[in-house]
């Protein structure tokens, strides 16, 4: 192959770009990937809270050895100041269980298979890129690509800014929120949201940590304000990410500057002002706006989309890098699969698109919801009134798990939304309404399939380094892959139909089929609830028979209230 042709050329060397790479190269090491880098790194970038997803994908690319080397705070969740009481809670990835205090560096097994990072983005972006090339992809940094010459929907070959041609079979844009390709085709996006934020930042030494738990393990604050929320993450033992996230709207409305409202916030905020009473700034104060989009479709004829240049998320979820690194992972199985030839390639690459979509869109419903219900929000209470009626949300427990459930609770990885399972979305549904949501499978005890009207489809499920094809139904927007757990209640609601069971043949048949205990018992029931709210399942209440009690299901919540933050709480709401 001459020296400017490759199988794969990839636009962006972040988080997606470097992932899609070491996914290309681990599972089809013949192909030629080279990755086109405008910066010289490492280089400085927002975004630096990970999910543990992440640390997955990190440790299937073989490269989570390397990030847990850099010695990065170990994220074992999330506190939060939001919803209706003035309460700190917490998101803890170990699910109750204590964090075991042991030397790092460690391995990725036992507890740190449910942790997290937080990073400085300039190291984790280029441990990424080194370990990309070290798998056999060529990296050009200050590389920019400066157009993308197509013809139809097809890329013929990329121009760099010095000129040359670079040509390749597949192409995918990972160049962020630049989407040089995407925009080059003029492929549509959507907003499908009134959220219109901007996130104002800065960096910080030696600020305090607001929890410490062992010895490098933290969690993000994430602390509501009257008019904005902050995040506070420490990204060493030393330095600290601070930012503000405010609707653009209040920003232009107060004619400050964004120094200004970003020391306003600093301020304002007593627990923030406590942890960074000896600590310096950096300096430089950054701003950027951070609206929501999806695109319309994710790949073309040689073409994919990966991470920020597919969609973006507001980042209250701190969903970004897991969604890049997710997709980046489906759009180098899917080059692979097309590779090997075993599937049509049109569907492959359709799949890829609808599984973007999904997790995007269900991401930024999720985010509408999280705005719309924080009573925190004093001063913006025509802002979060606008985004519930642009989603059509109503509040109160029962219509938000209802409208939660519009994007369809069903997703491989268990009945959910965002990455948030059922019960912890209804704990959040209670602290943001001060009310439980009711679930249809414990106020029924009768449940039929209702399977009229559907169309059947072949749906693709990752793995890594290849795709299996399952069969599943559709019906509207929703869709019910007939696998797993969900293939297991579809047959058995149809031959019996009664709560206690249904019950049974989980706990026997099921548990036994998957070798799992209660924790696979709660997923089943989990997704029965997904499975009747997304209408694959009728439910009525016969009088005669027992009803379900969802007690020791709660009690599964991965979010609880706050046990150890040395965070000063502020005033009580009024
Ligand atoms: C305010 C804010 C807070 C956030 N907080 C979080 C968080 O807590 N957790 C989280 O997971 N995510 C967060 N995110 C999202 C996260 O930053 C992004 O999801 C992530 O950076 C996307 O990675 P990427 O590889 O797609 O893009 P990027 O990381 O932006 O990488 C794109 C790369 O492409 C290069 N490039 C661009 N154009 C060209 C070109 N023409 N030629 C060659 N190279 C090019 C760029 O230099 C860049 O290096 C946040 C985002 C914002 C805005």
């Amino acid at each position: 192959m001459p020296a400017n042709e490759f199988d794969v050329a990839i636009i962006g060397g972040g988080p997606a770009g470097s992932i899609t790479a070491s996914f290309l190269r681990k599972y089809s090491p013949s192909l030629r990937v080279a990755i086109f880098e405008r910066e010289q790194f490492p280089r400085d970038h927002v975004g630096e809270s990970l999910l543990p997803v992440v640390c997955r994908v990190l440790d299937e690319i073989g490269c989570w050895d390397k990030v847990e080397a850099a010695d990065f705070p170990v994220k074992v969740g999330a506190t939060y100041r939001w919803g209706k009481s003035n309460d700190l809670w917490d998101f803890d990835f170990l699910s109750g269980q204590p964090y075991l205090d042991q030397p790092r560096p460690a391995k990725y097994e036992g507890q740190r298979r449910s942790t997290a990072f937080q990073i400085d983005r300039a190291r984790f972006d280029q441990i990424l890129l080194d370990h990309a090339q070290e798998m056999g992809a060529t990296v050009f940094l200050e590389t920019k690509v400066s157009k993308v010459v197509s013809s139809g929907d097809r890329v013929e070959y990329l121009e760099l800014a010095g000129g040359e041609a670079v040509r390749a079979r597949y192409y995918v844009d990972a160049s962020g929120g630049s989407a040089i390709l995407r925009r080059a085709l003029d492929i549509p996006t959507e907003e499908p949201t009134a959220l219109r934020n901007i996130a104002i930042w800065a960096y910080w030494e030696n600020a305090e940590w607001a929890a410490t738990v062992g010895t490098s393990g933290t969690r993000v604050q994430v602390l509501s304000l009257g008019w904005g929320w902050i995040w506070f993450i420490p990204l060493s033992p030393t330095r600290t990410s601070i930012g503000l996230v405010v609707p653009a709207d209040y920003f232009k409305k107060s004619g400050a500057t964004t120094e200004q409202l970003y020391s306003k916030a600093l301020g304002e905020e007593v627990t923030v002002a406590s942890l960074i009473a000896n600590a310096r700034s950096e300096g430089t104060v950054f701003a950027t706006r951070d609206w929501s989009f999806v695109s319309a479709r994710m790949e073309g004829e040689n073409w994919f989309l990966v991470g920020e240049a597919a969609g973006f998320a507001d980042p209250i979820l701190a969903a970004g890098i897991s969604m890049a690194a997710v997709g980046a992972w489906e759009a180098a199985t899917t080059i692979c699969e097309i590779e090997k030839g075993r599937f049509e390639k049109r569907w492959l690459r359709e799949e890829f698109t609808r599984a973007s979509i999904r997790r995007l869109r269900s991401h930024i419903l999720f985010a509408d919801y999280w705005y719309s219900a924080n009573a925190h929000f004093t001063d913006l209470v025509e802002f979060t009134r606008n985004i519930a009626e642009h989603a059509g949300l109503h509040l109160g427990a029962k219509s938000a798990w209802q409208w939660l459930g519009t994007g369809g609770f069903v997703t491989f990885g268990g009945a959910g939304i965002a990455g948030f399972n059922l019960v912890s979305t209804d704990w959040l549904i209670n602290e943001f309404e001060g009310q439980a949501p009711e679930w249809a499978i414990s106020r029924n005890n009768w449940f039929e399939a209702d399977f009229e009207g559907t169309e059947q489809l072949a749906l693709a499920v990752y793995h890594p380094g290849y795709v299996e094809q399952i069969h599943g139904l559709a019906r509207r927007s929703k869709v019910l892959p007939l696998h797993g757990i969900y293939g297991f209640l579809a047959r058995t609601v149809q031959e019996t139909h009664r709560v206690d069971q249904i019950i049974g043949s989980l706990a026997g048949d099921w548990c036994r089929q998957i070798g799992g205990g209660p924790a696979a018992m709660v997923n089943a029931l989990q997704a029965l609830e997904g499975m009747v709210q997304d209408g694959w399942i009728k439910a009525r209440l016969d009088e005669s028979l027992p009803l379900m009690s969802l007690d020791s299901l709660r009690q599964t919540s991965i979010l609880h209230p706050n046990v150890d933050n040395r965070a000063v709480t502020k005033k009580k709401l009024k």
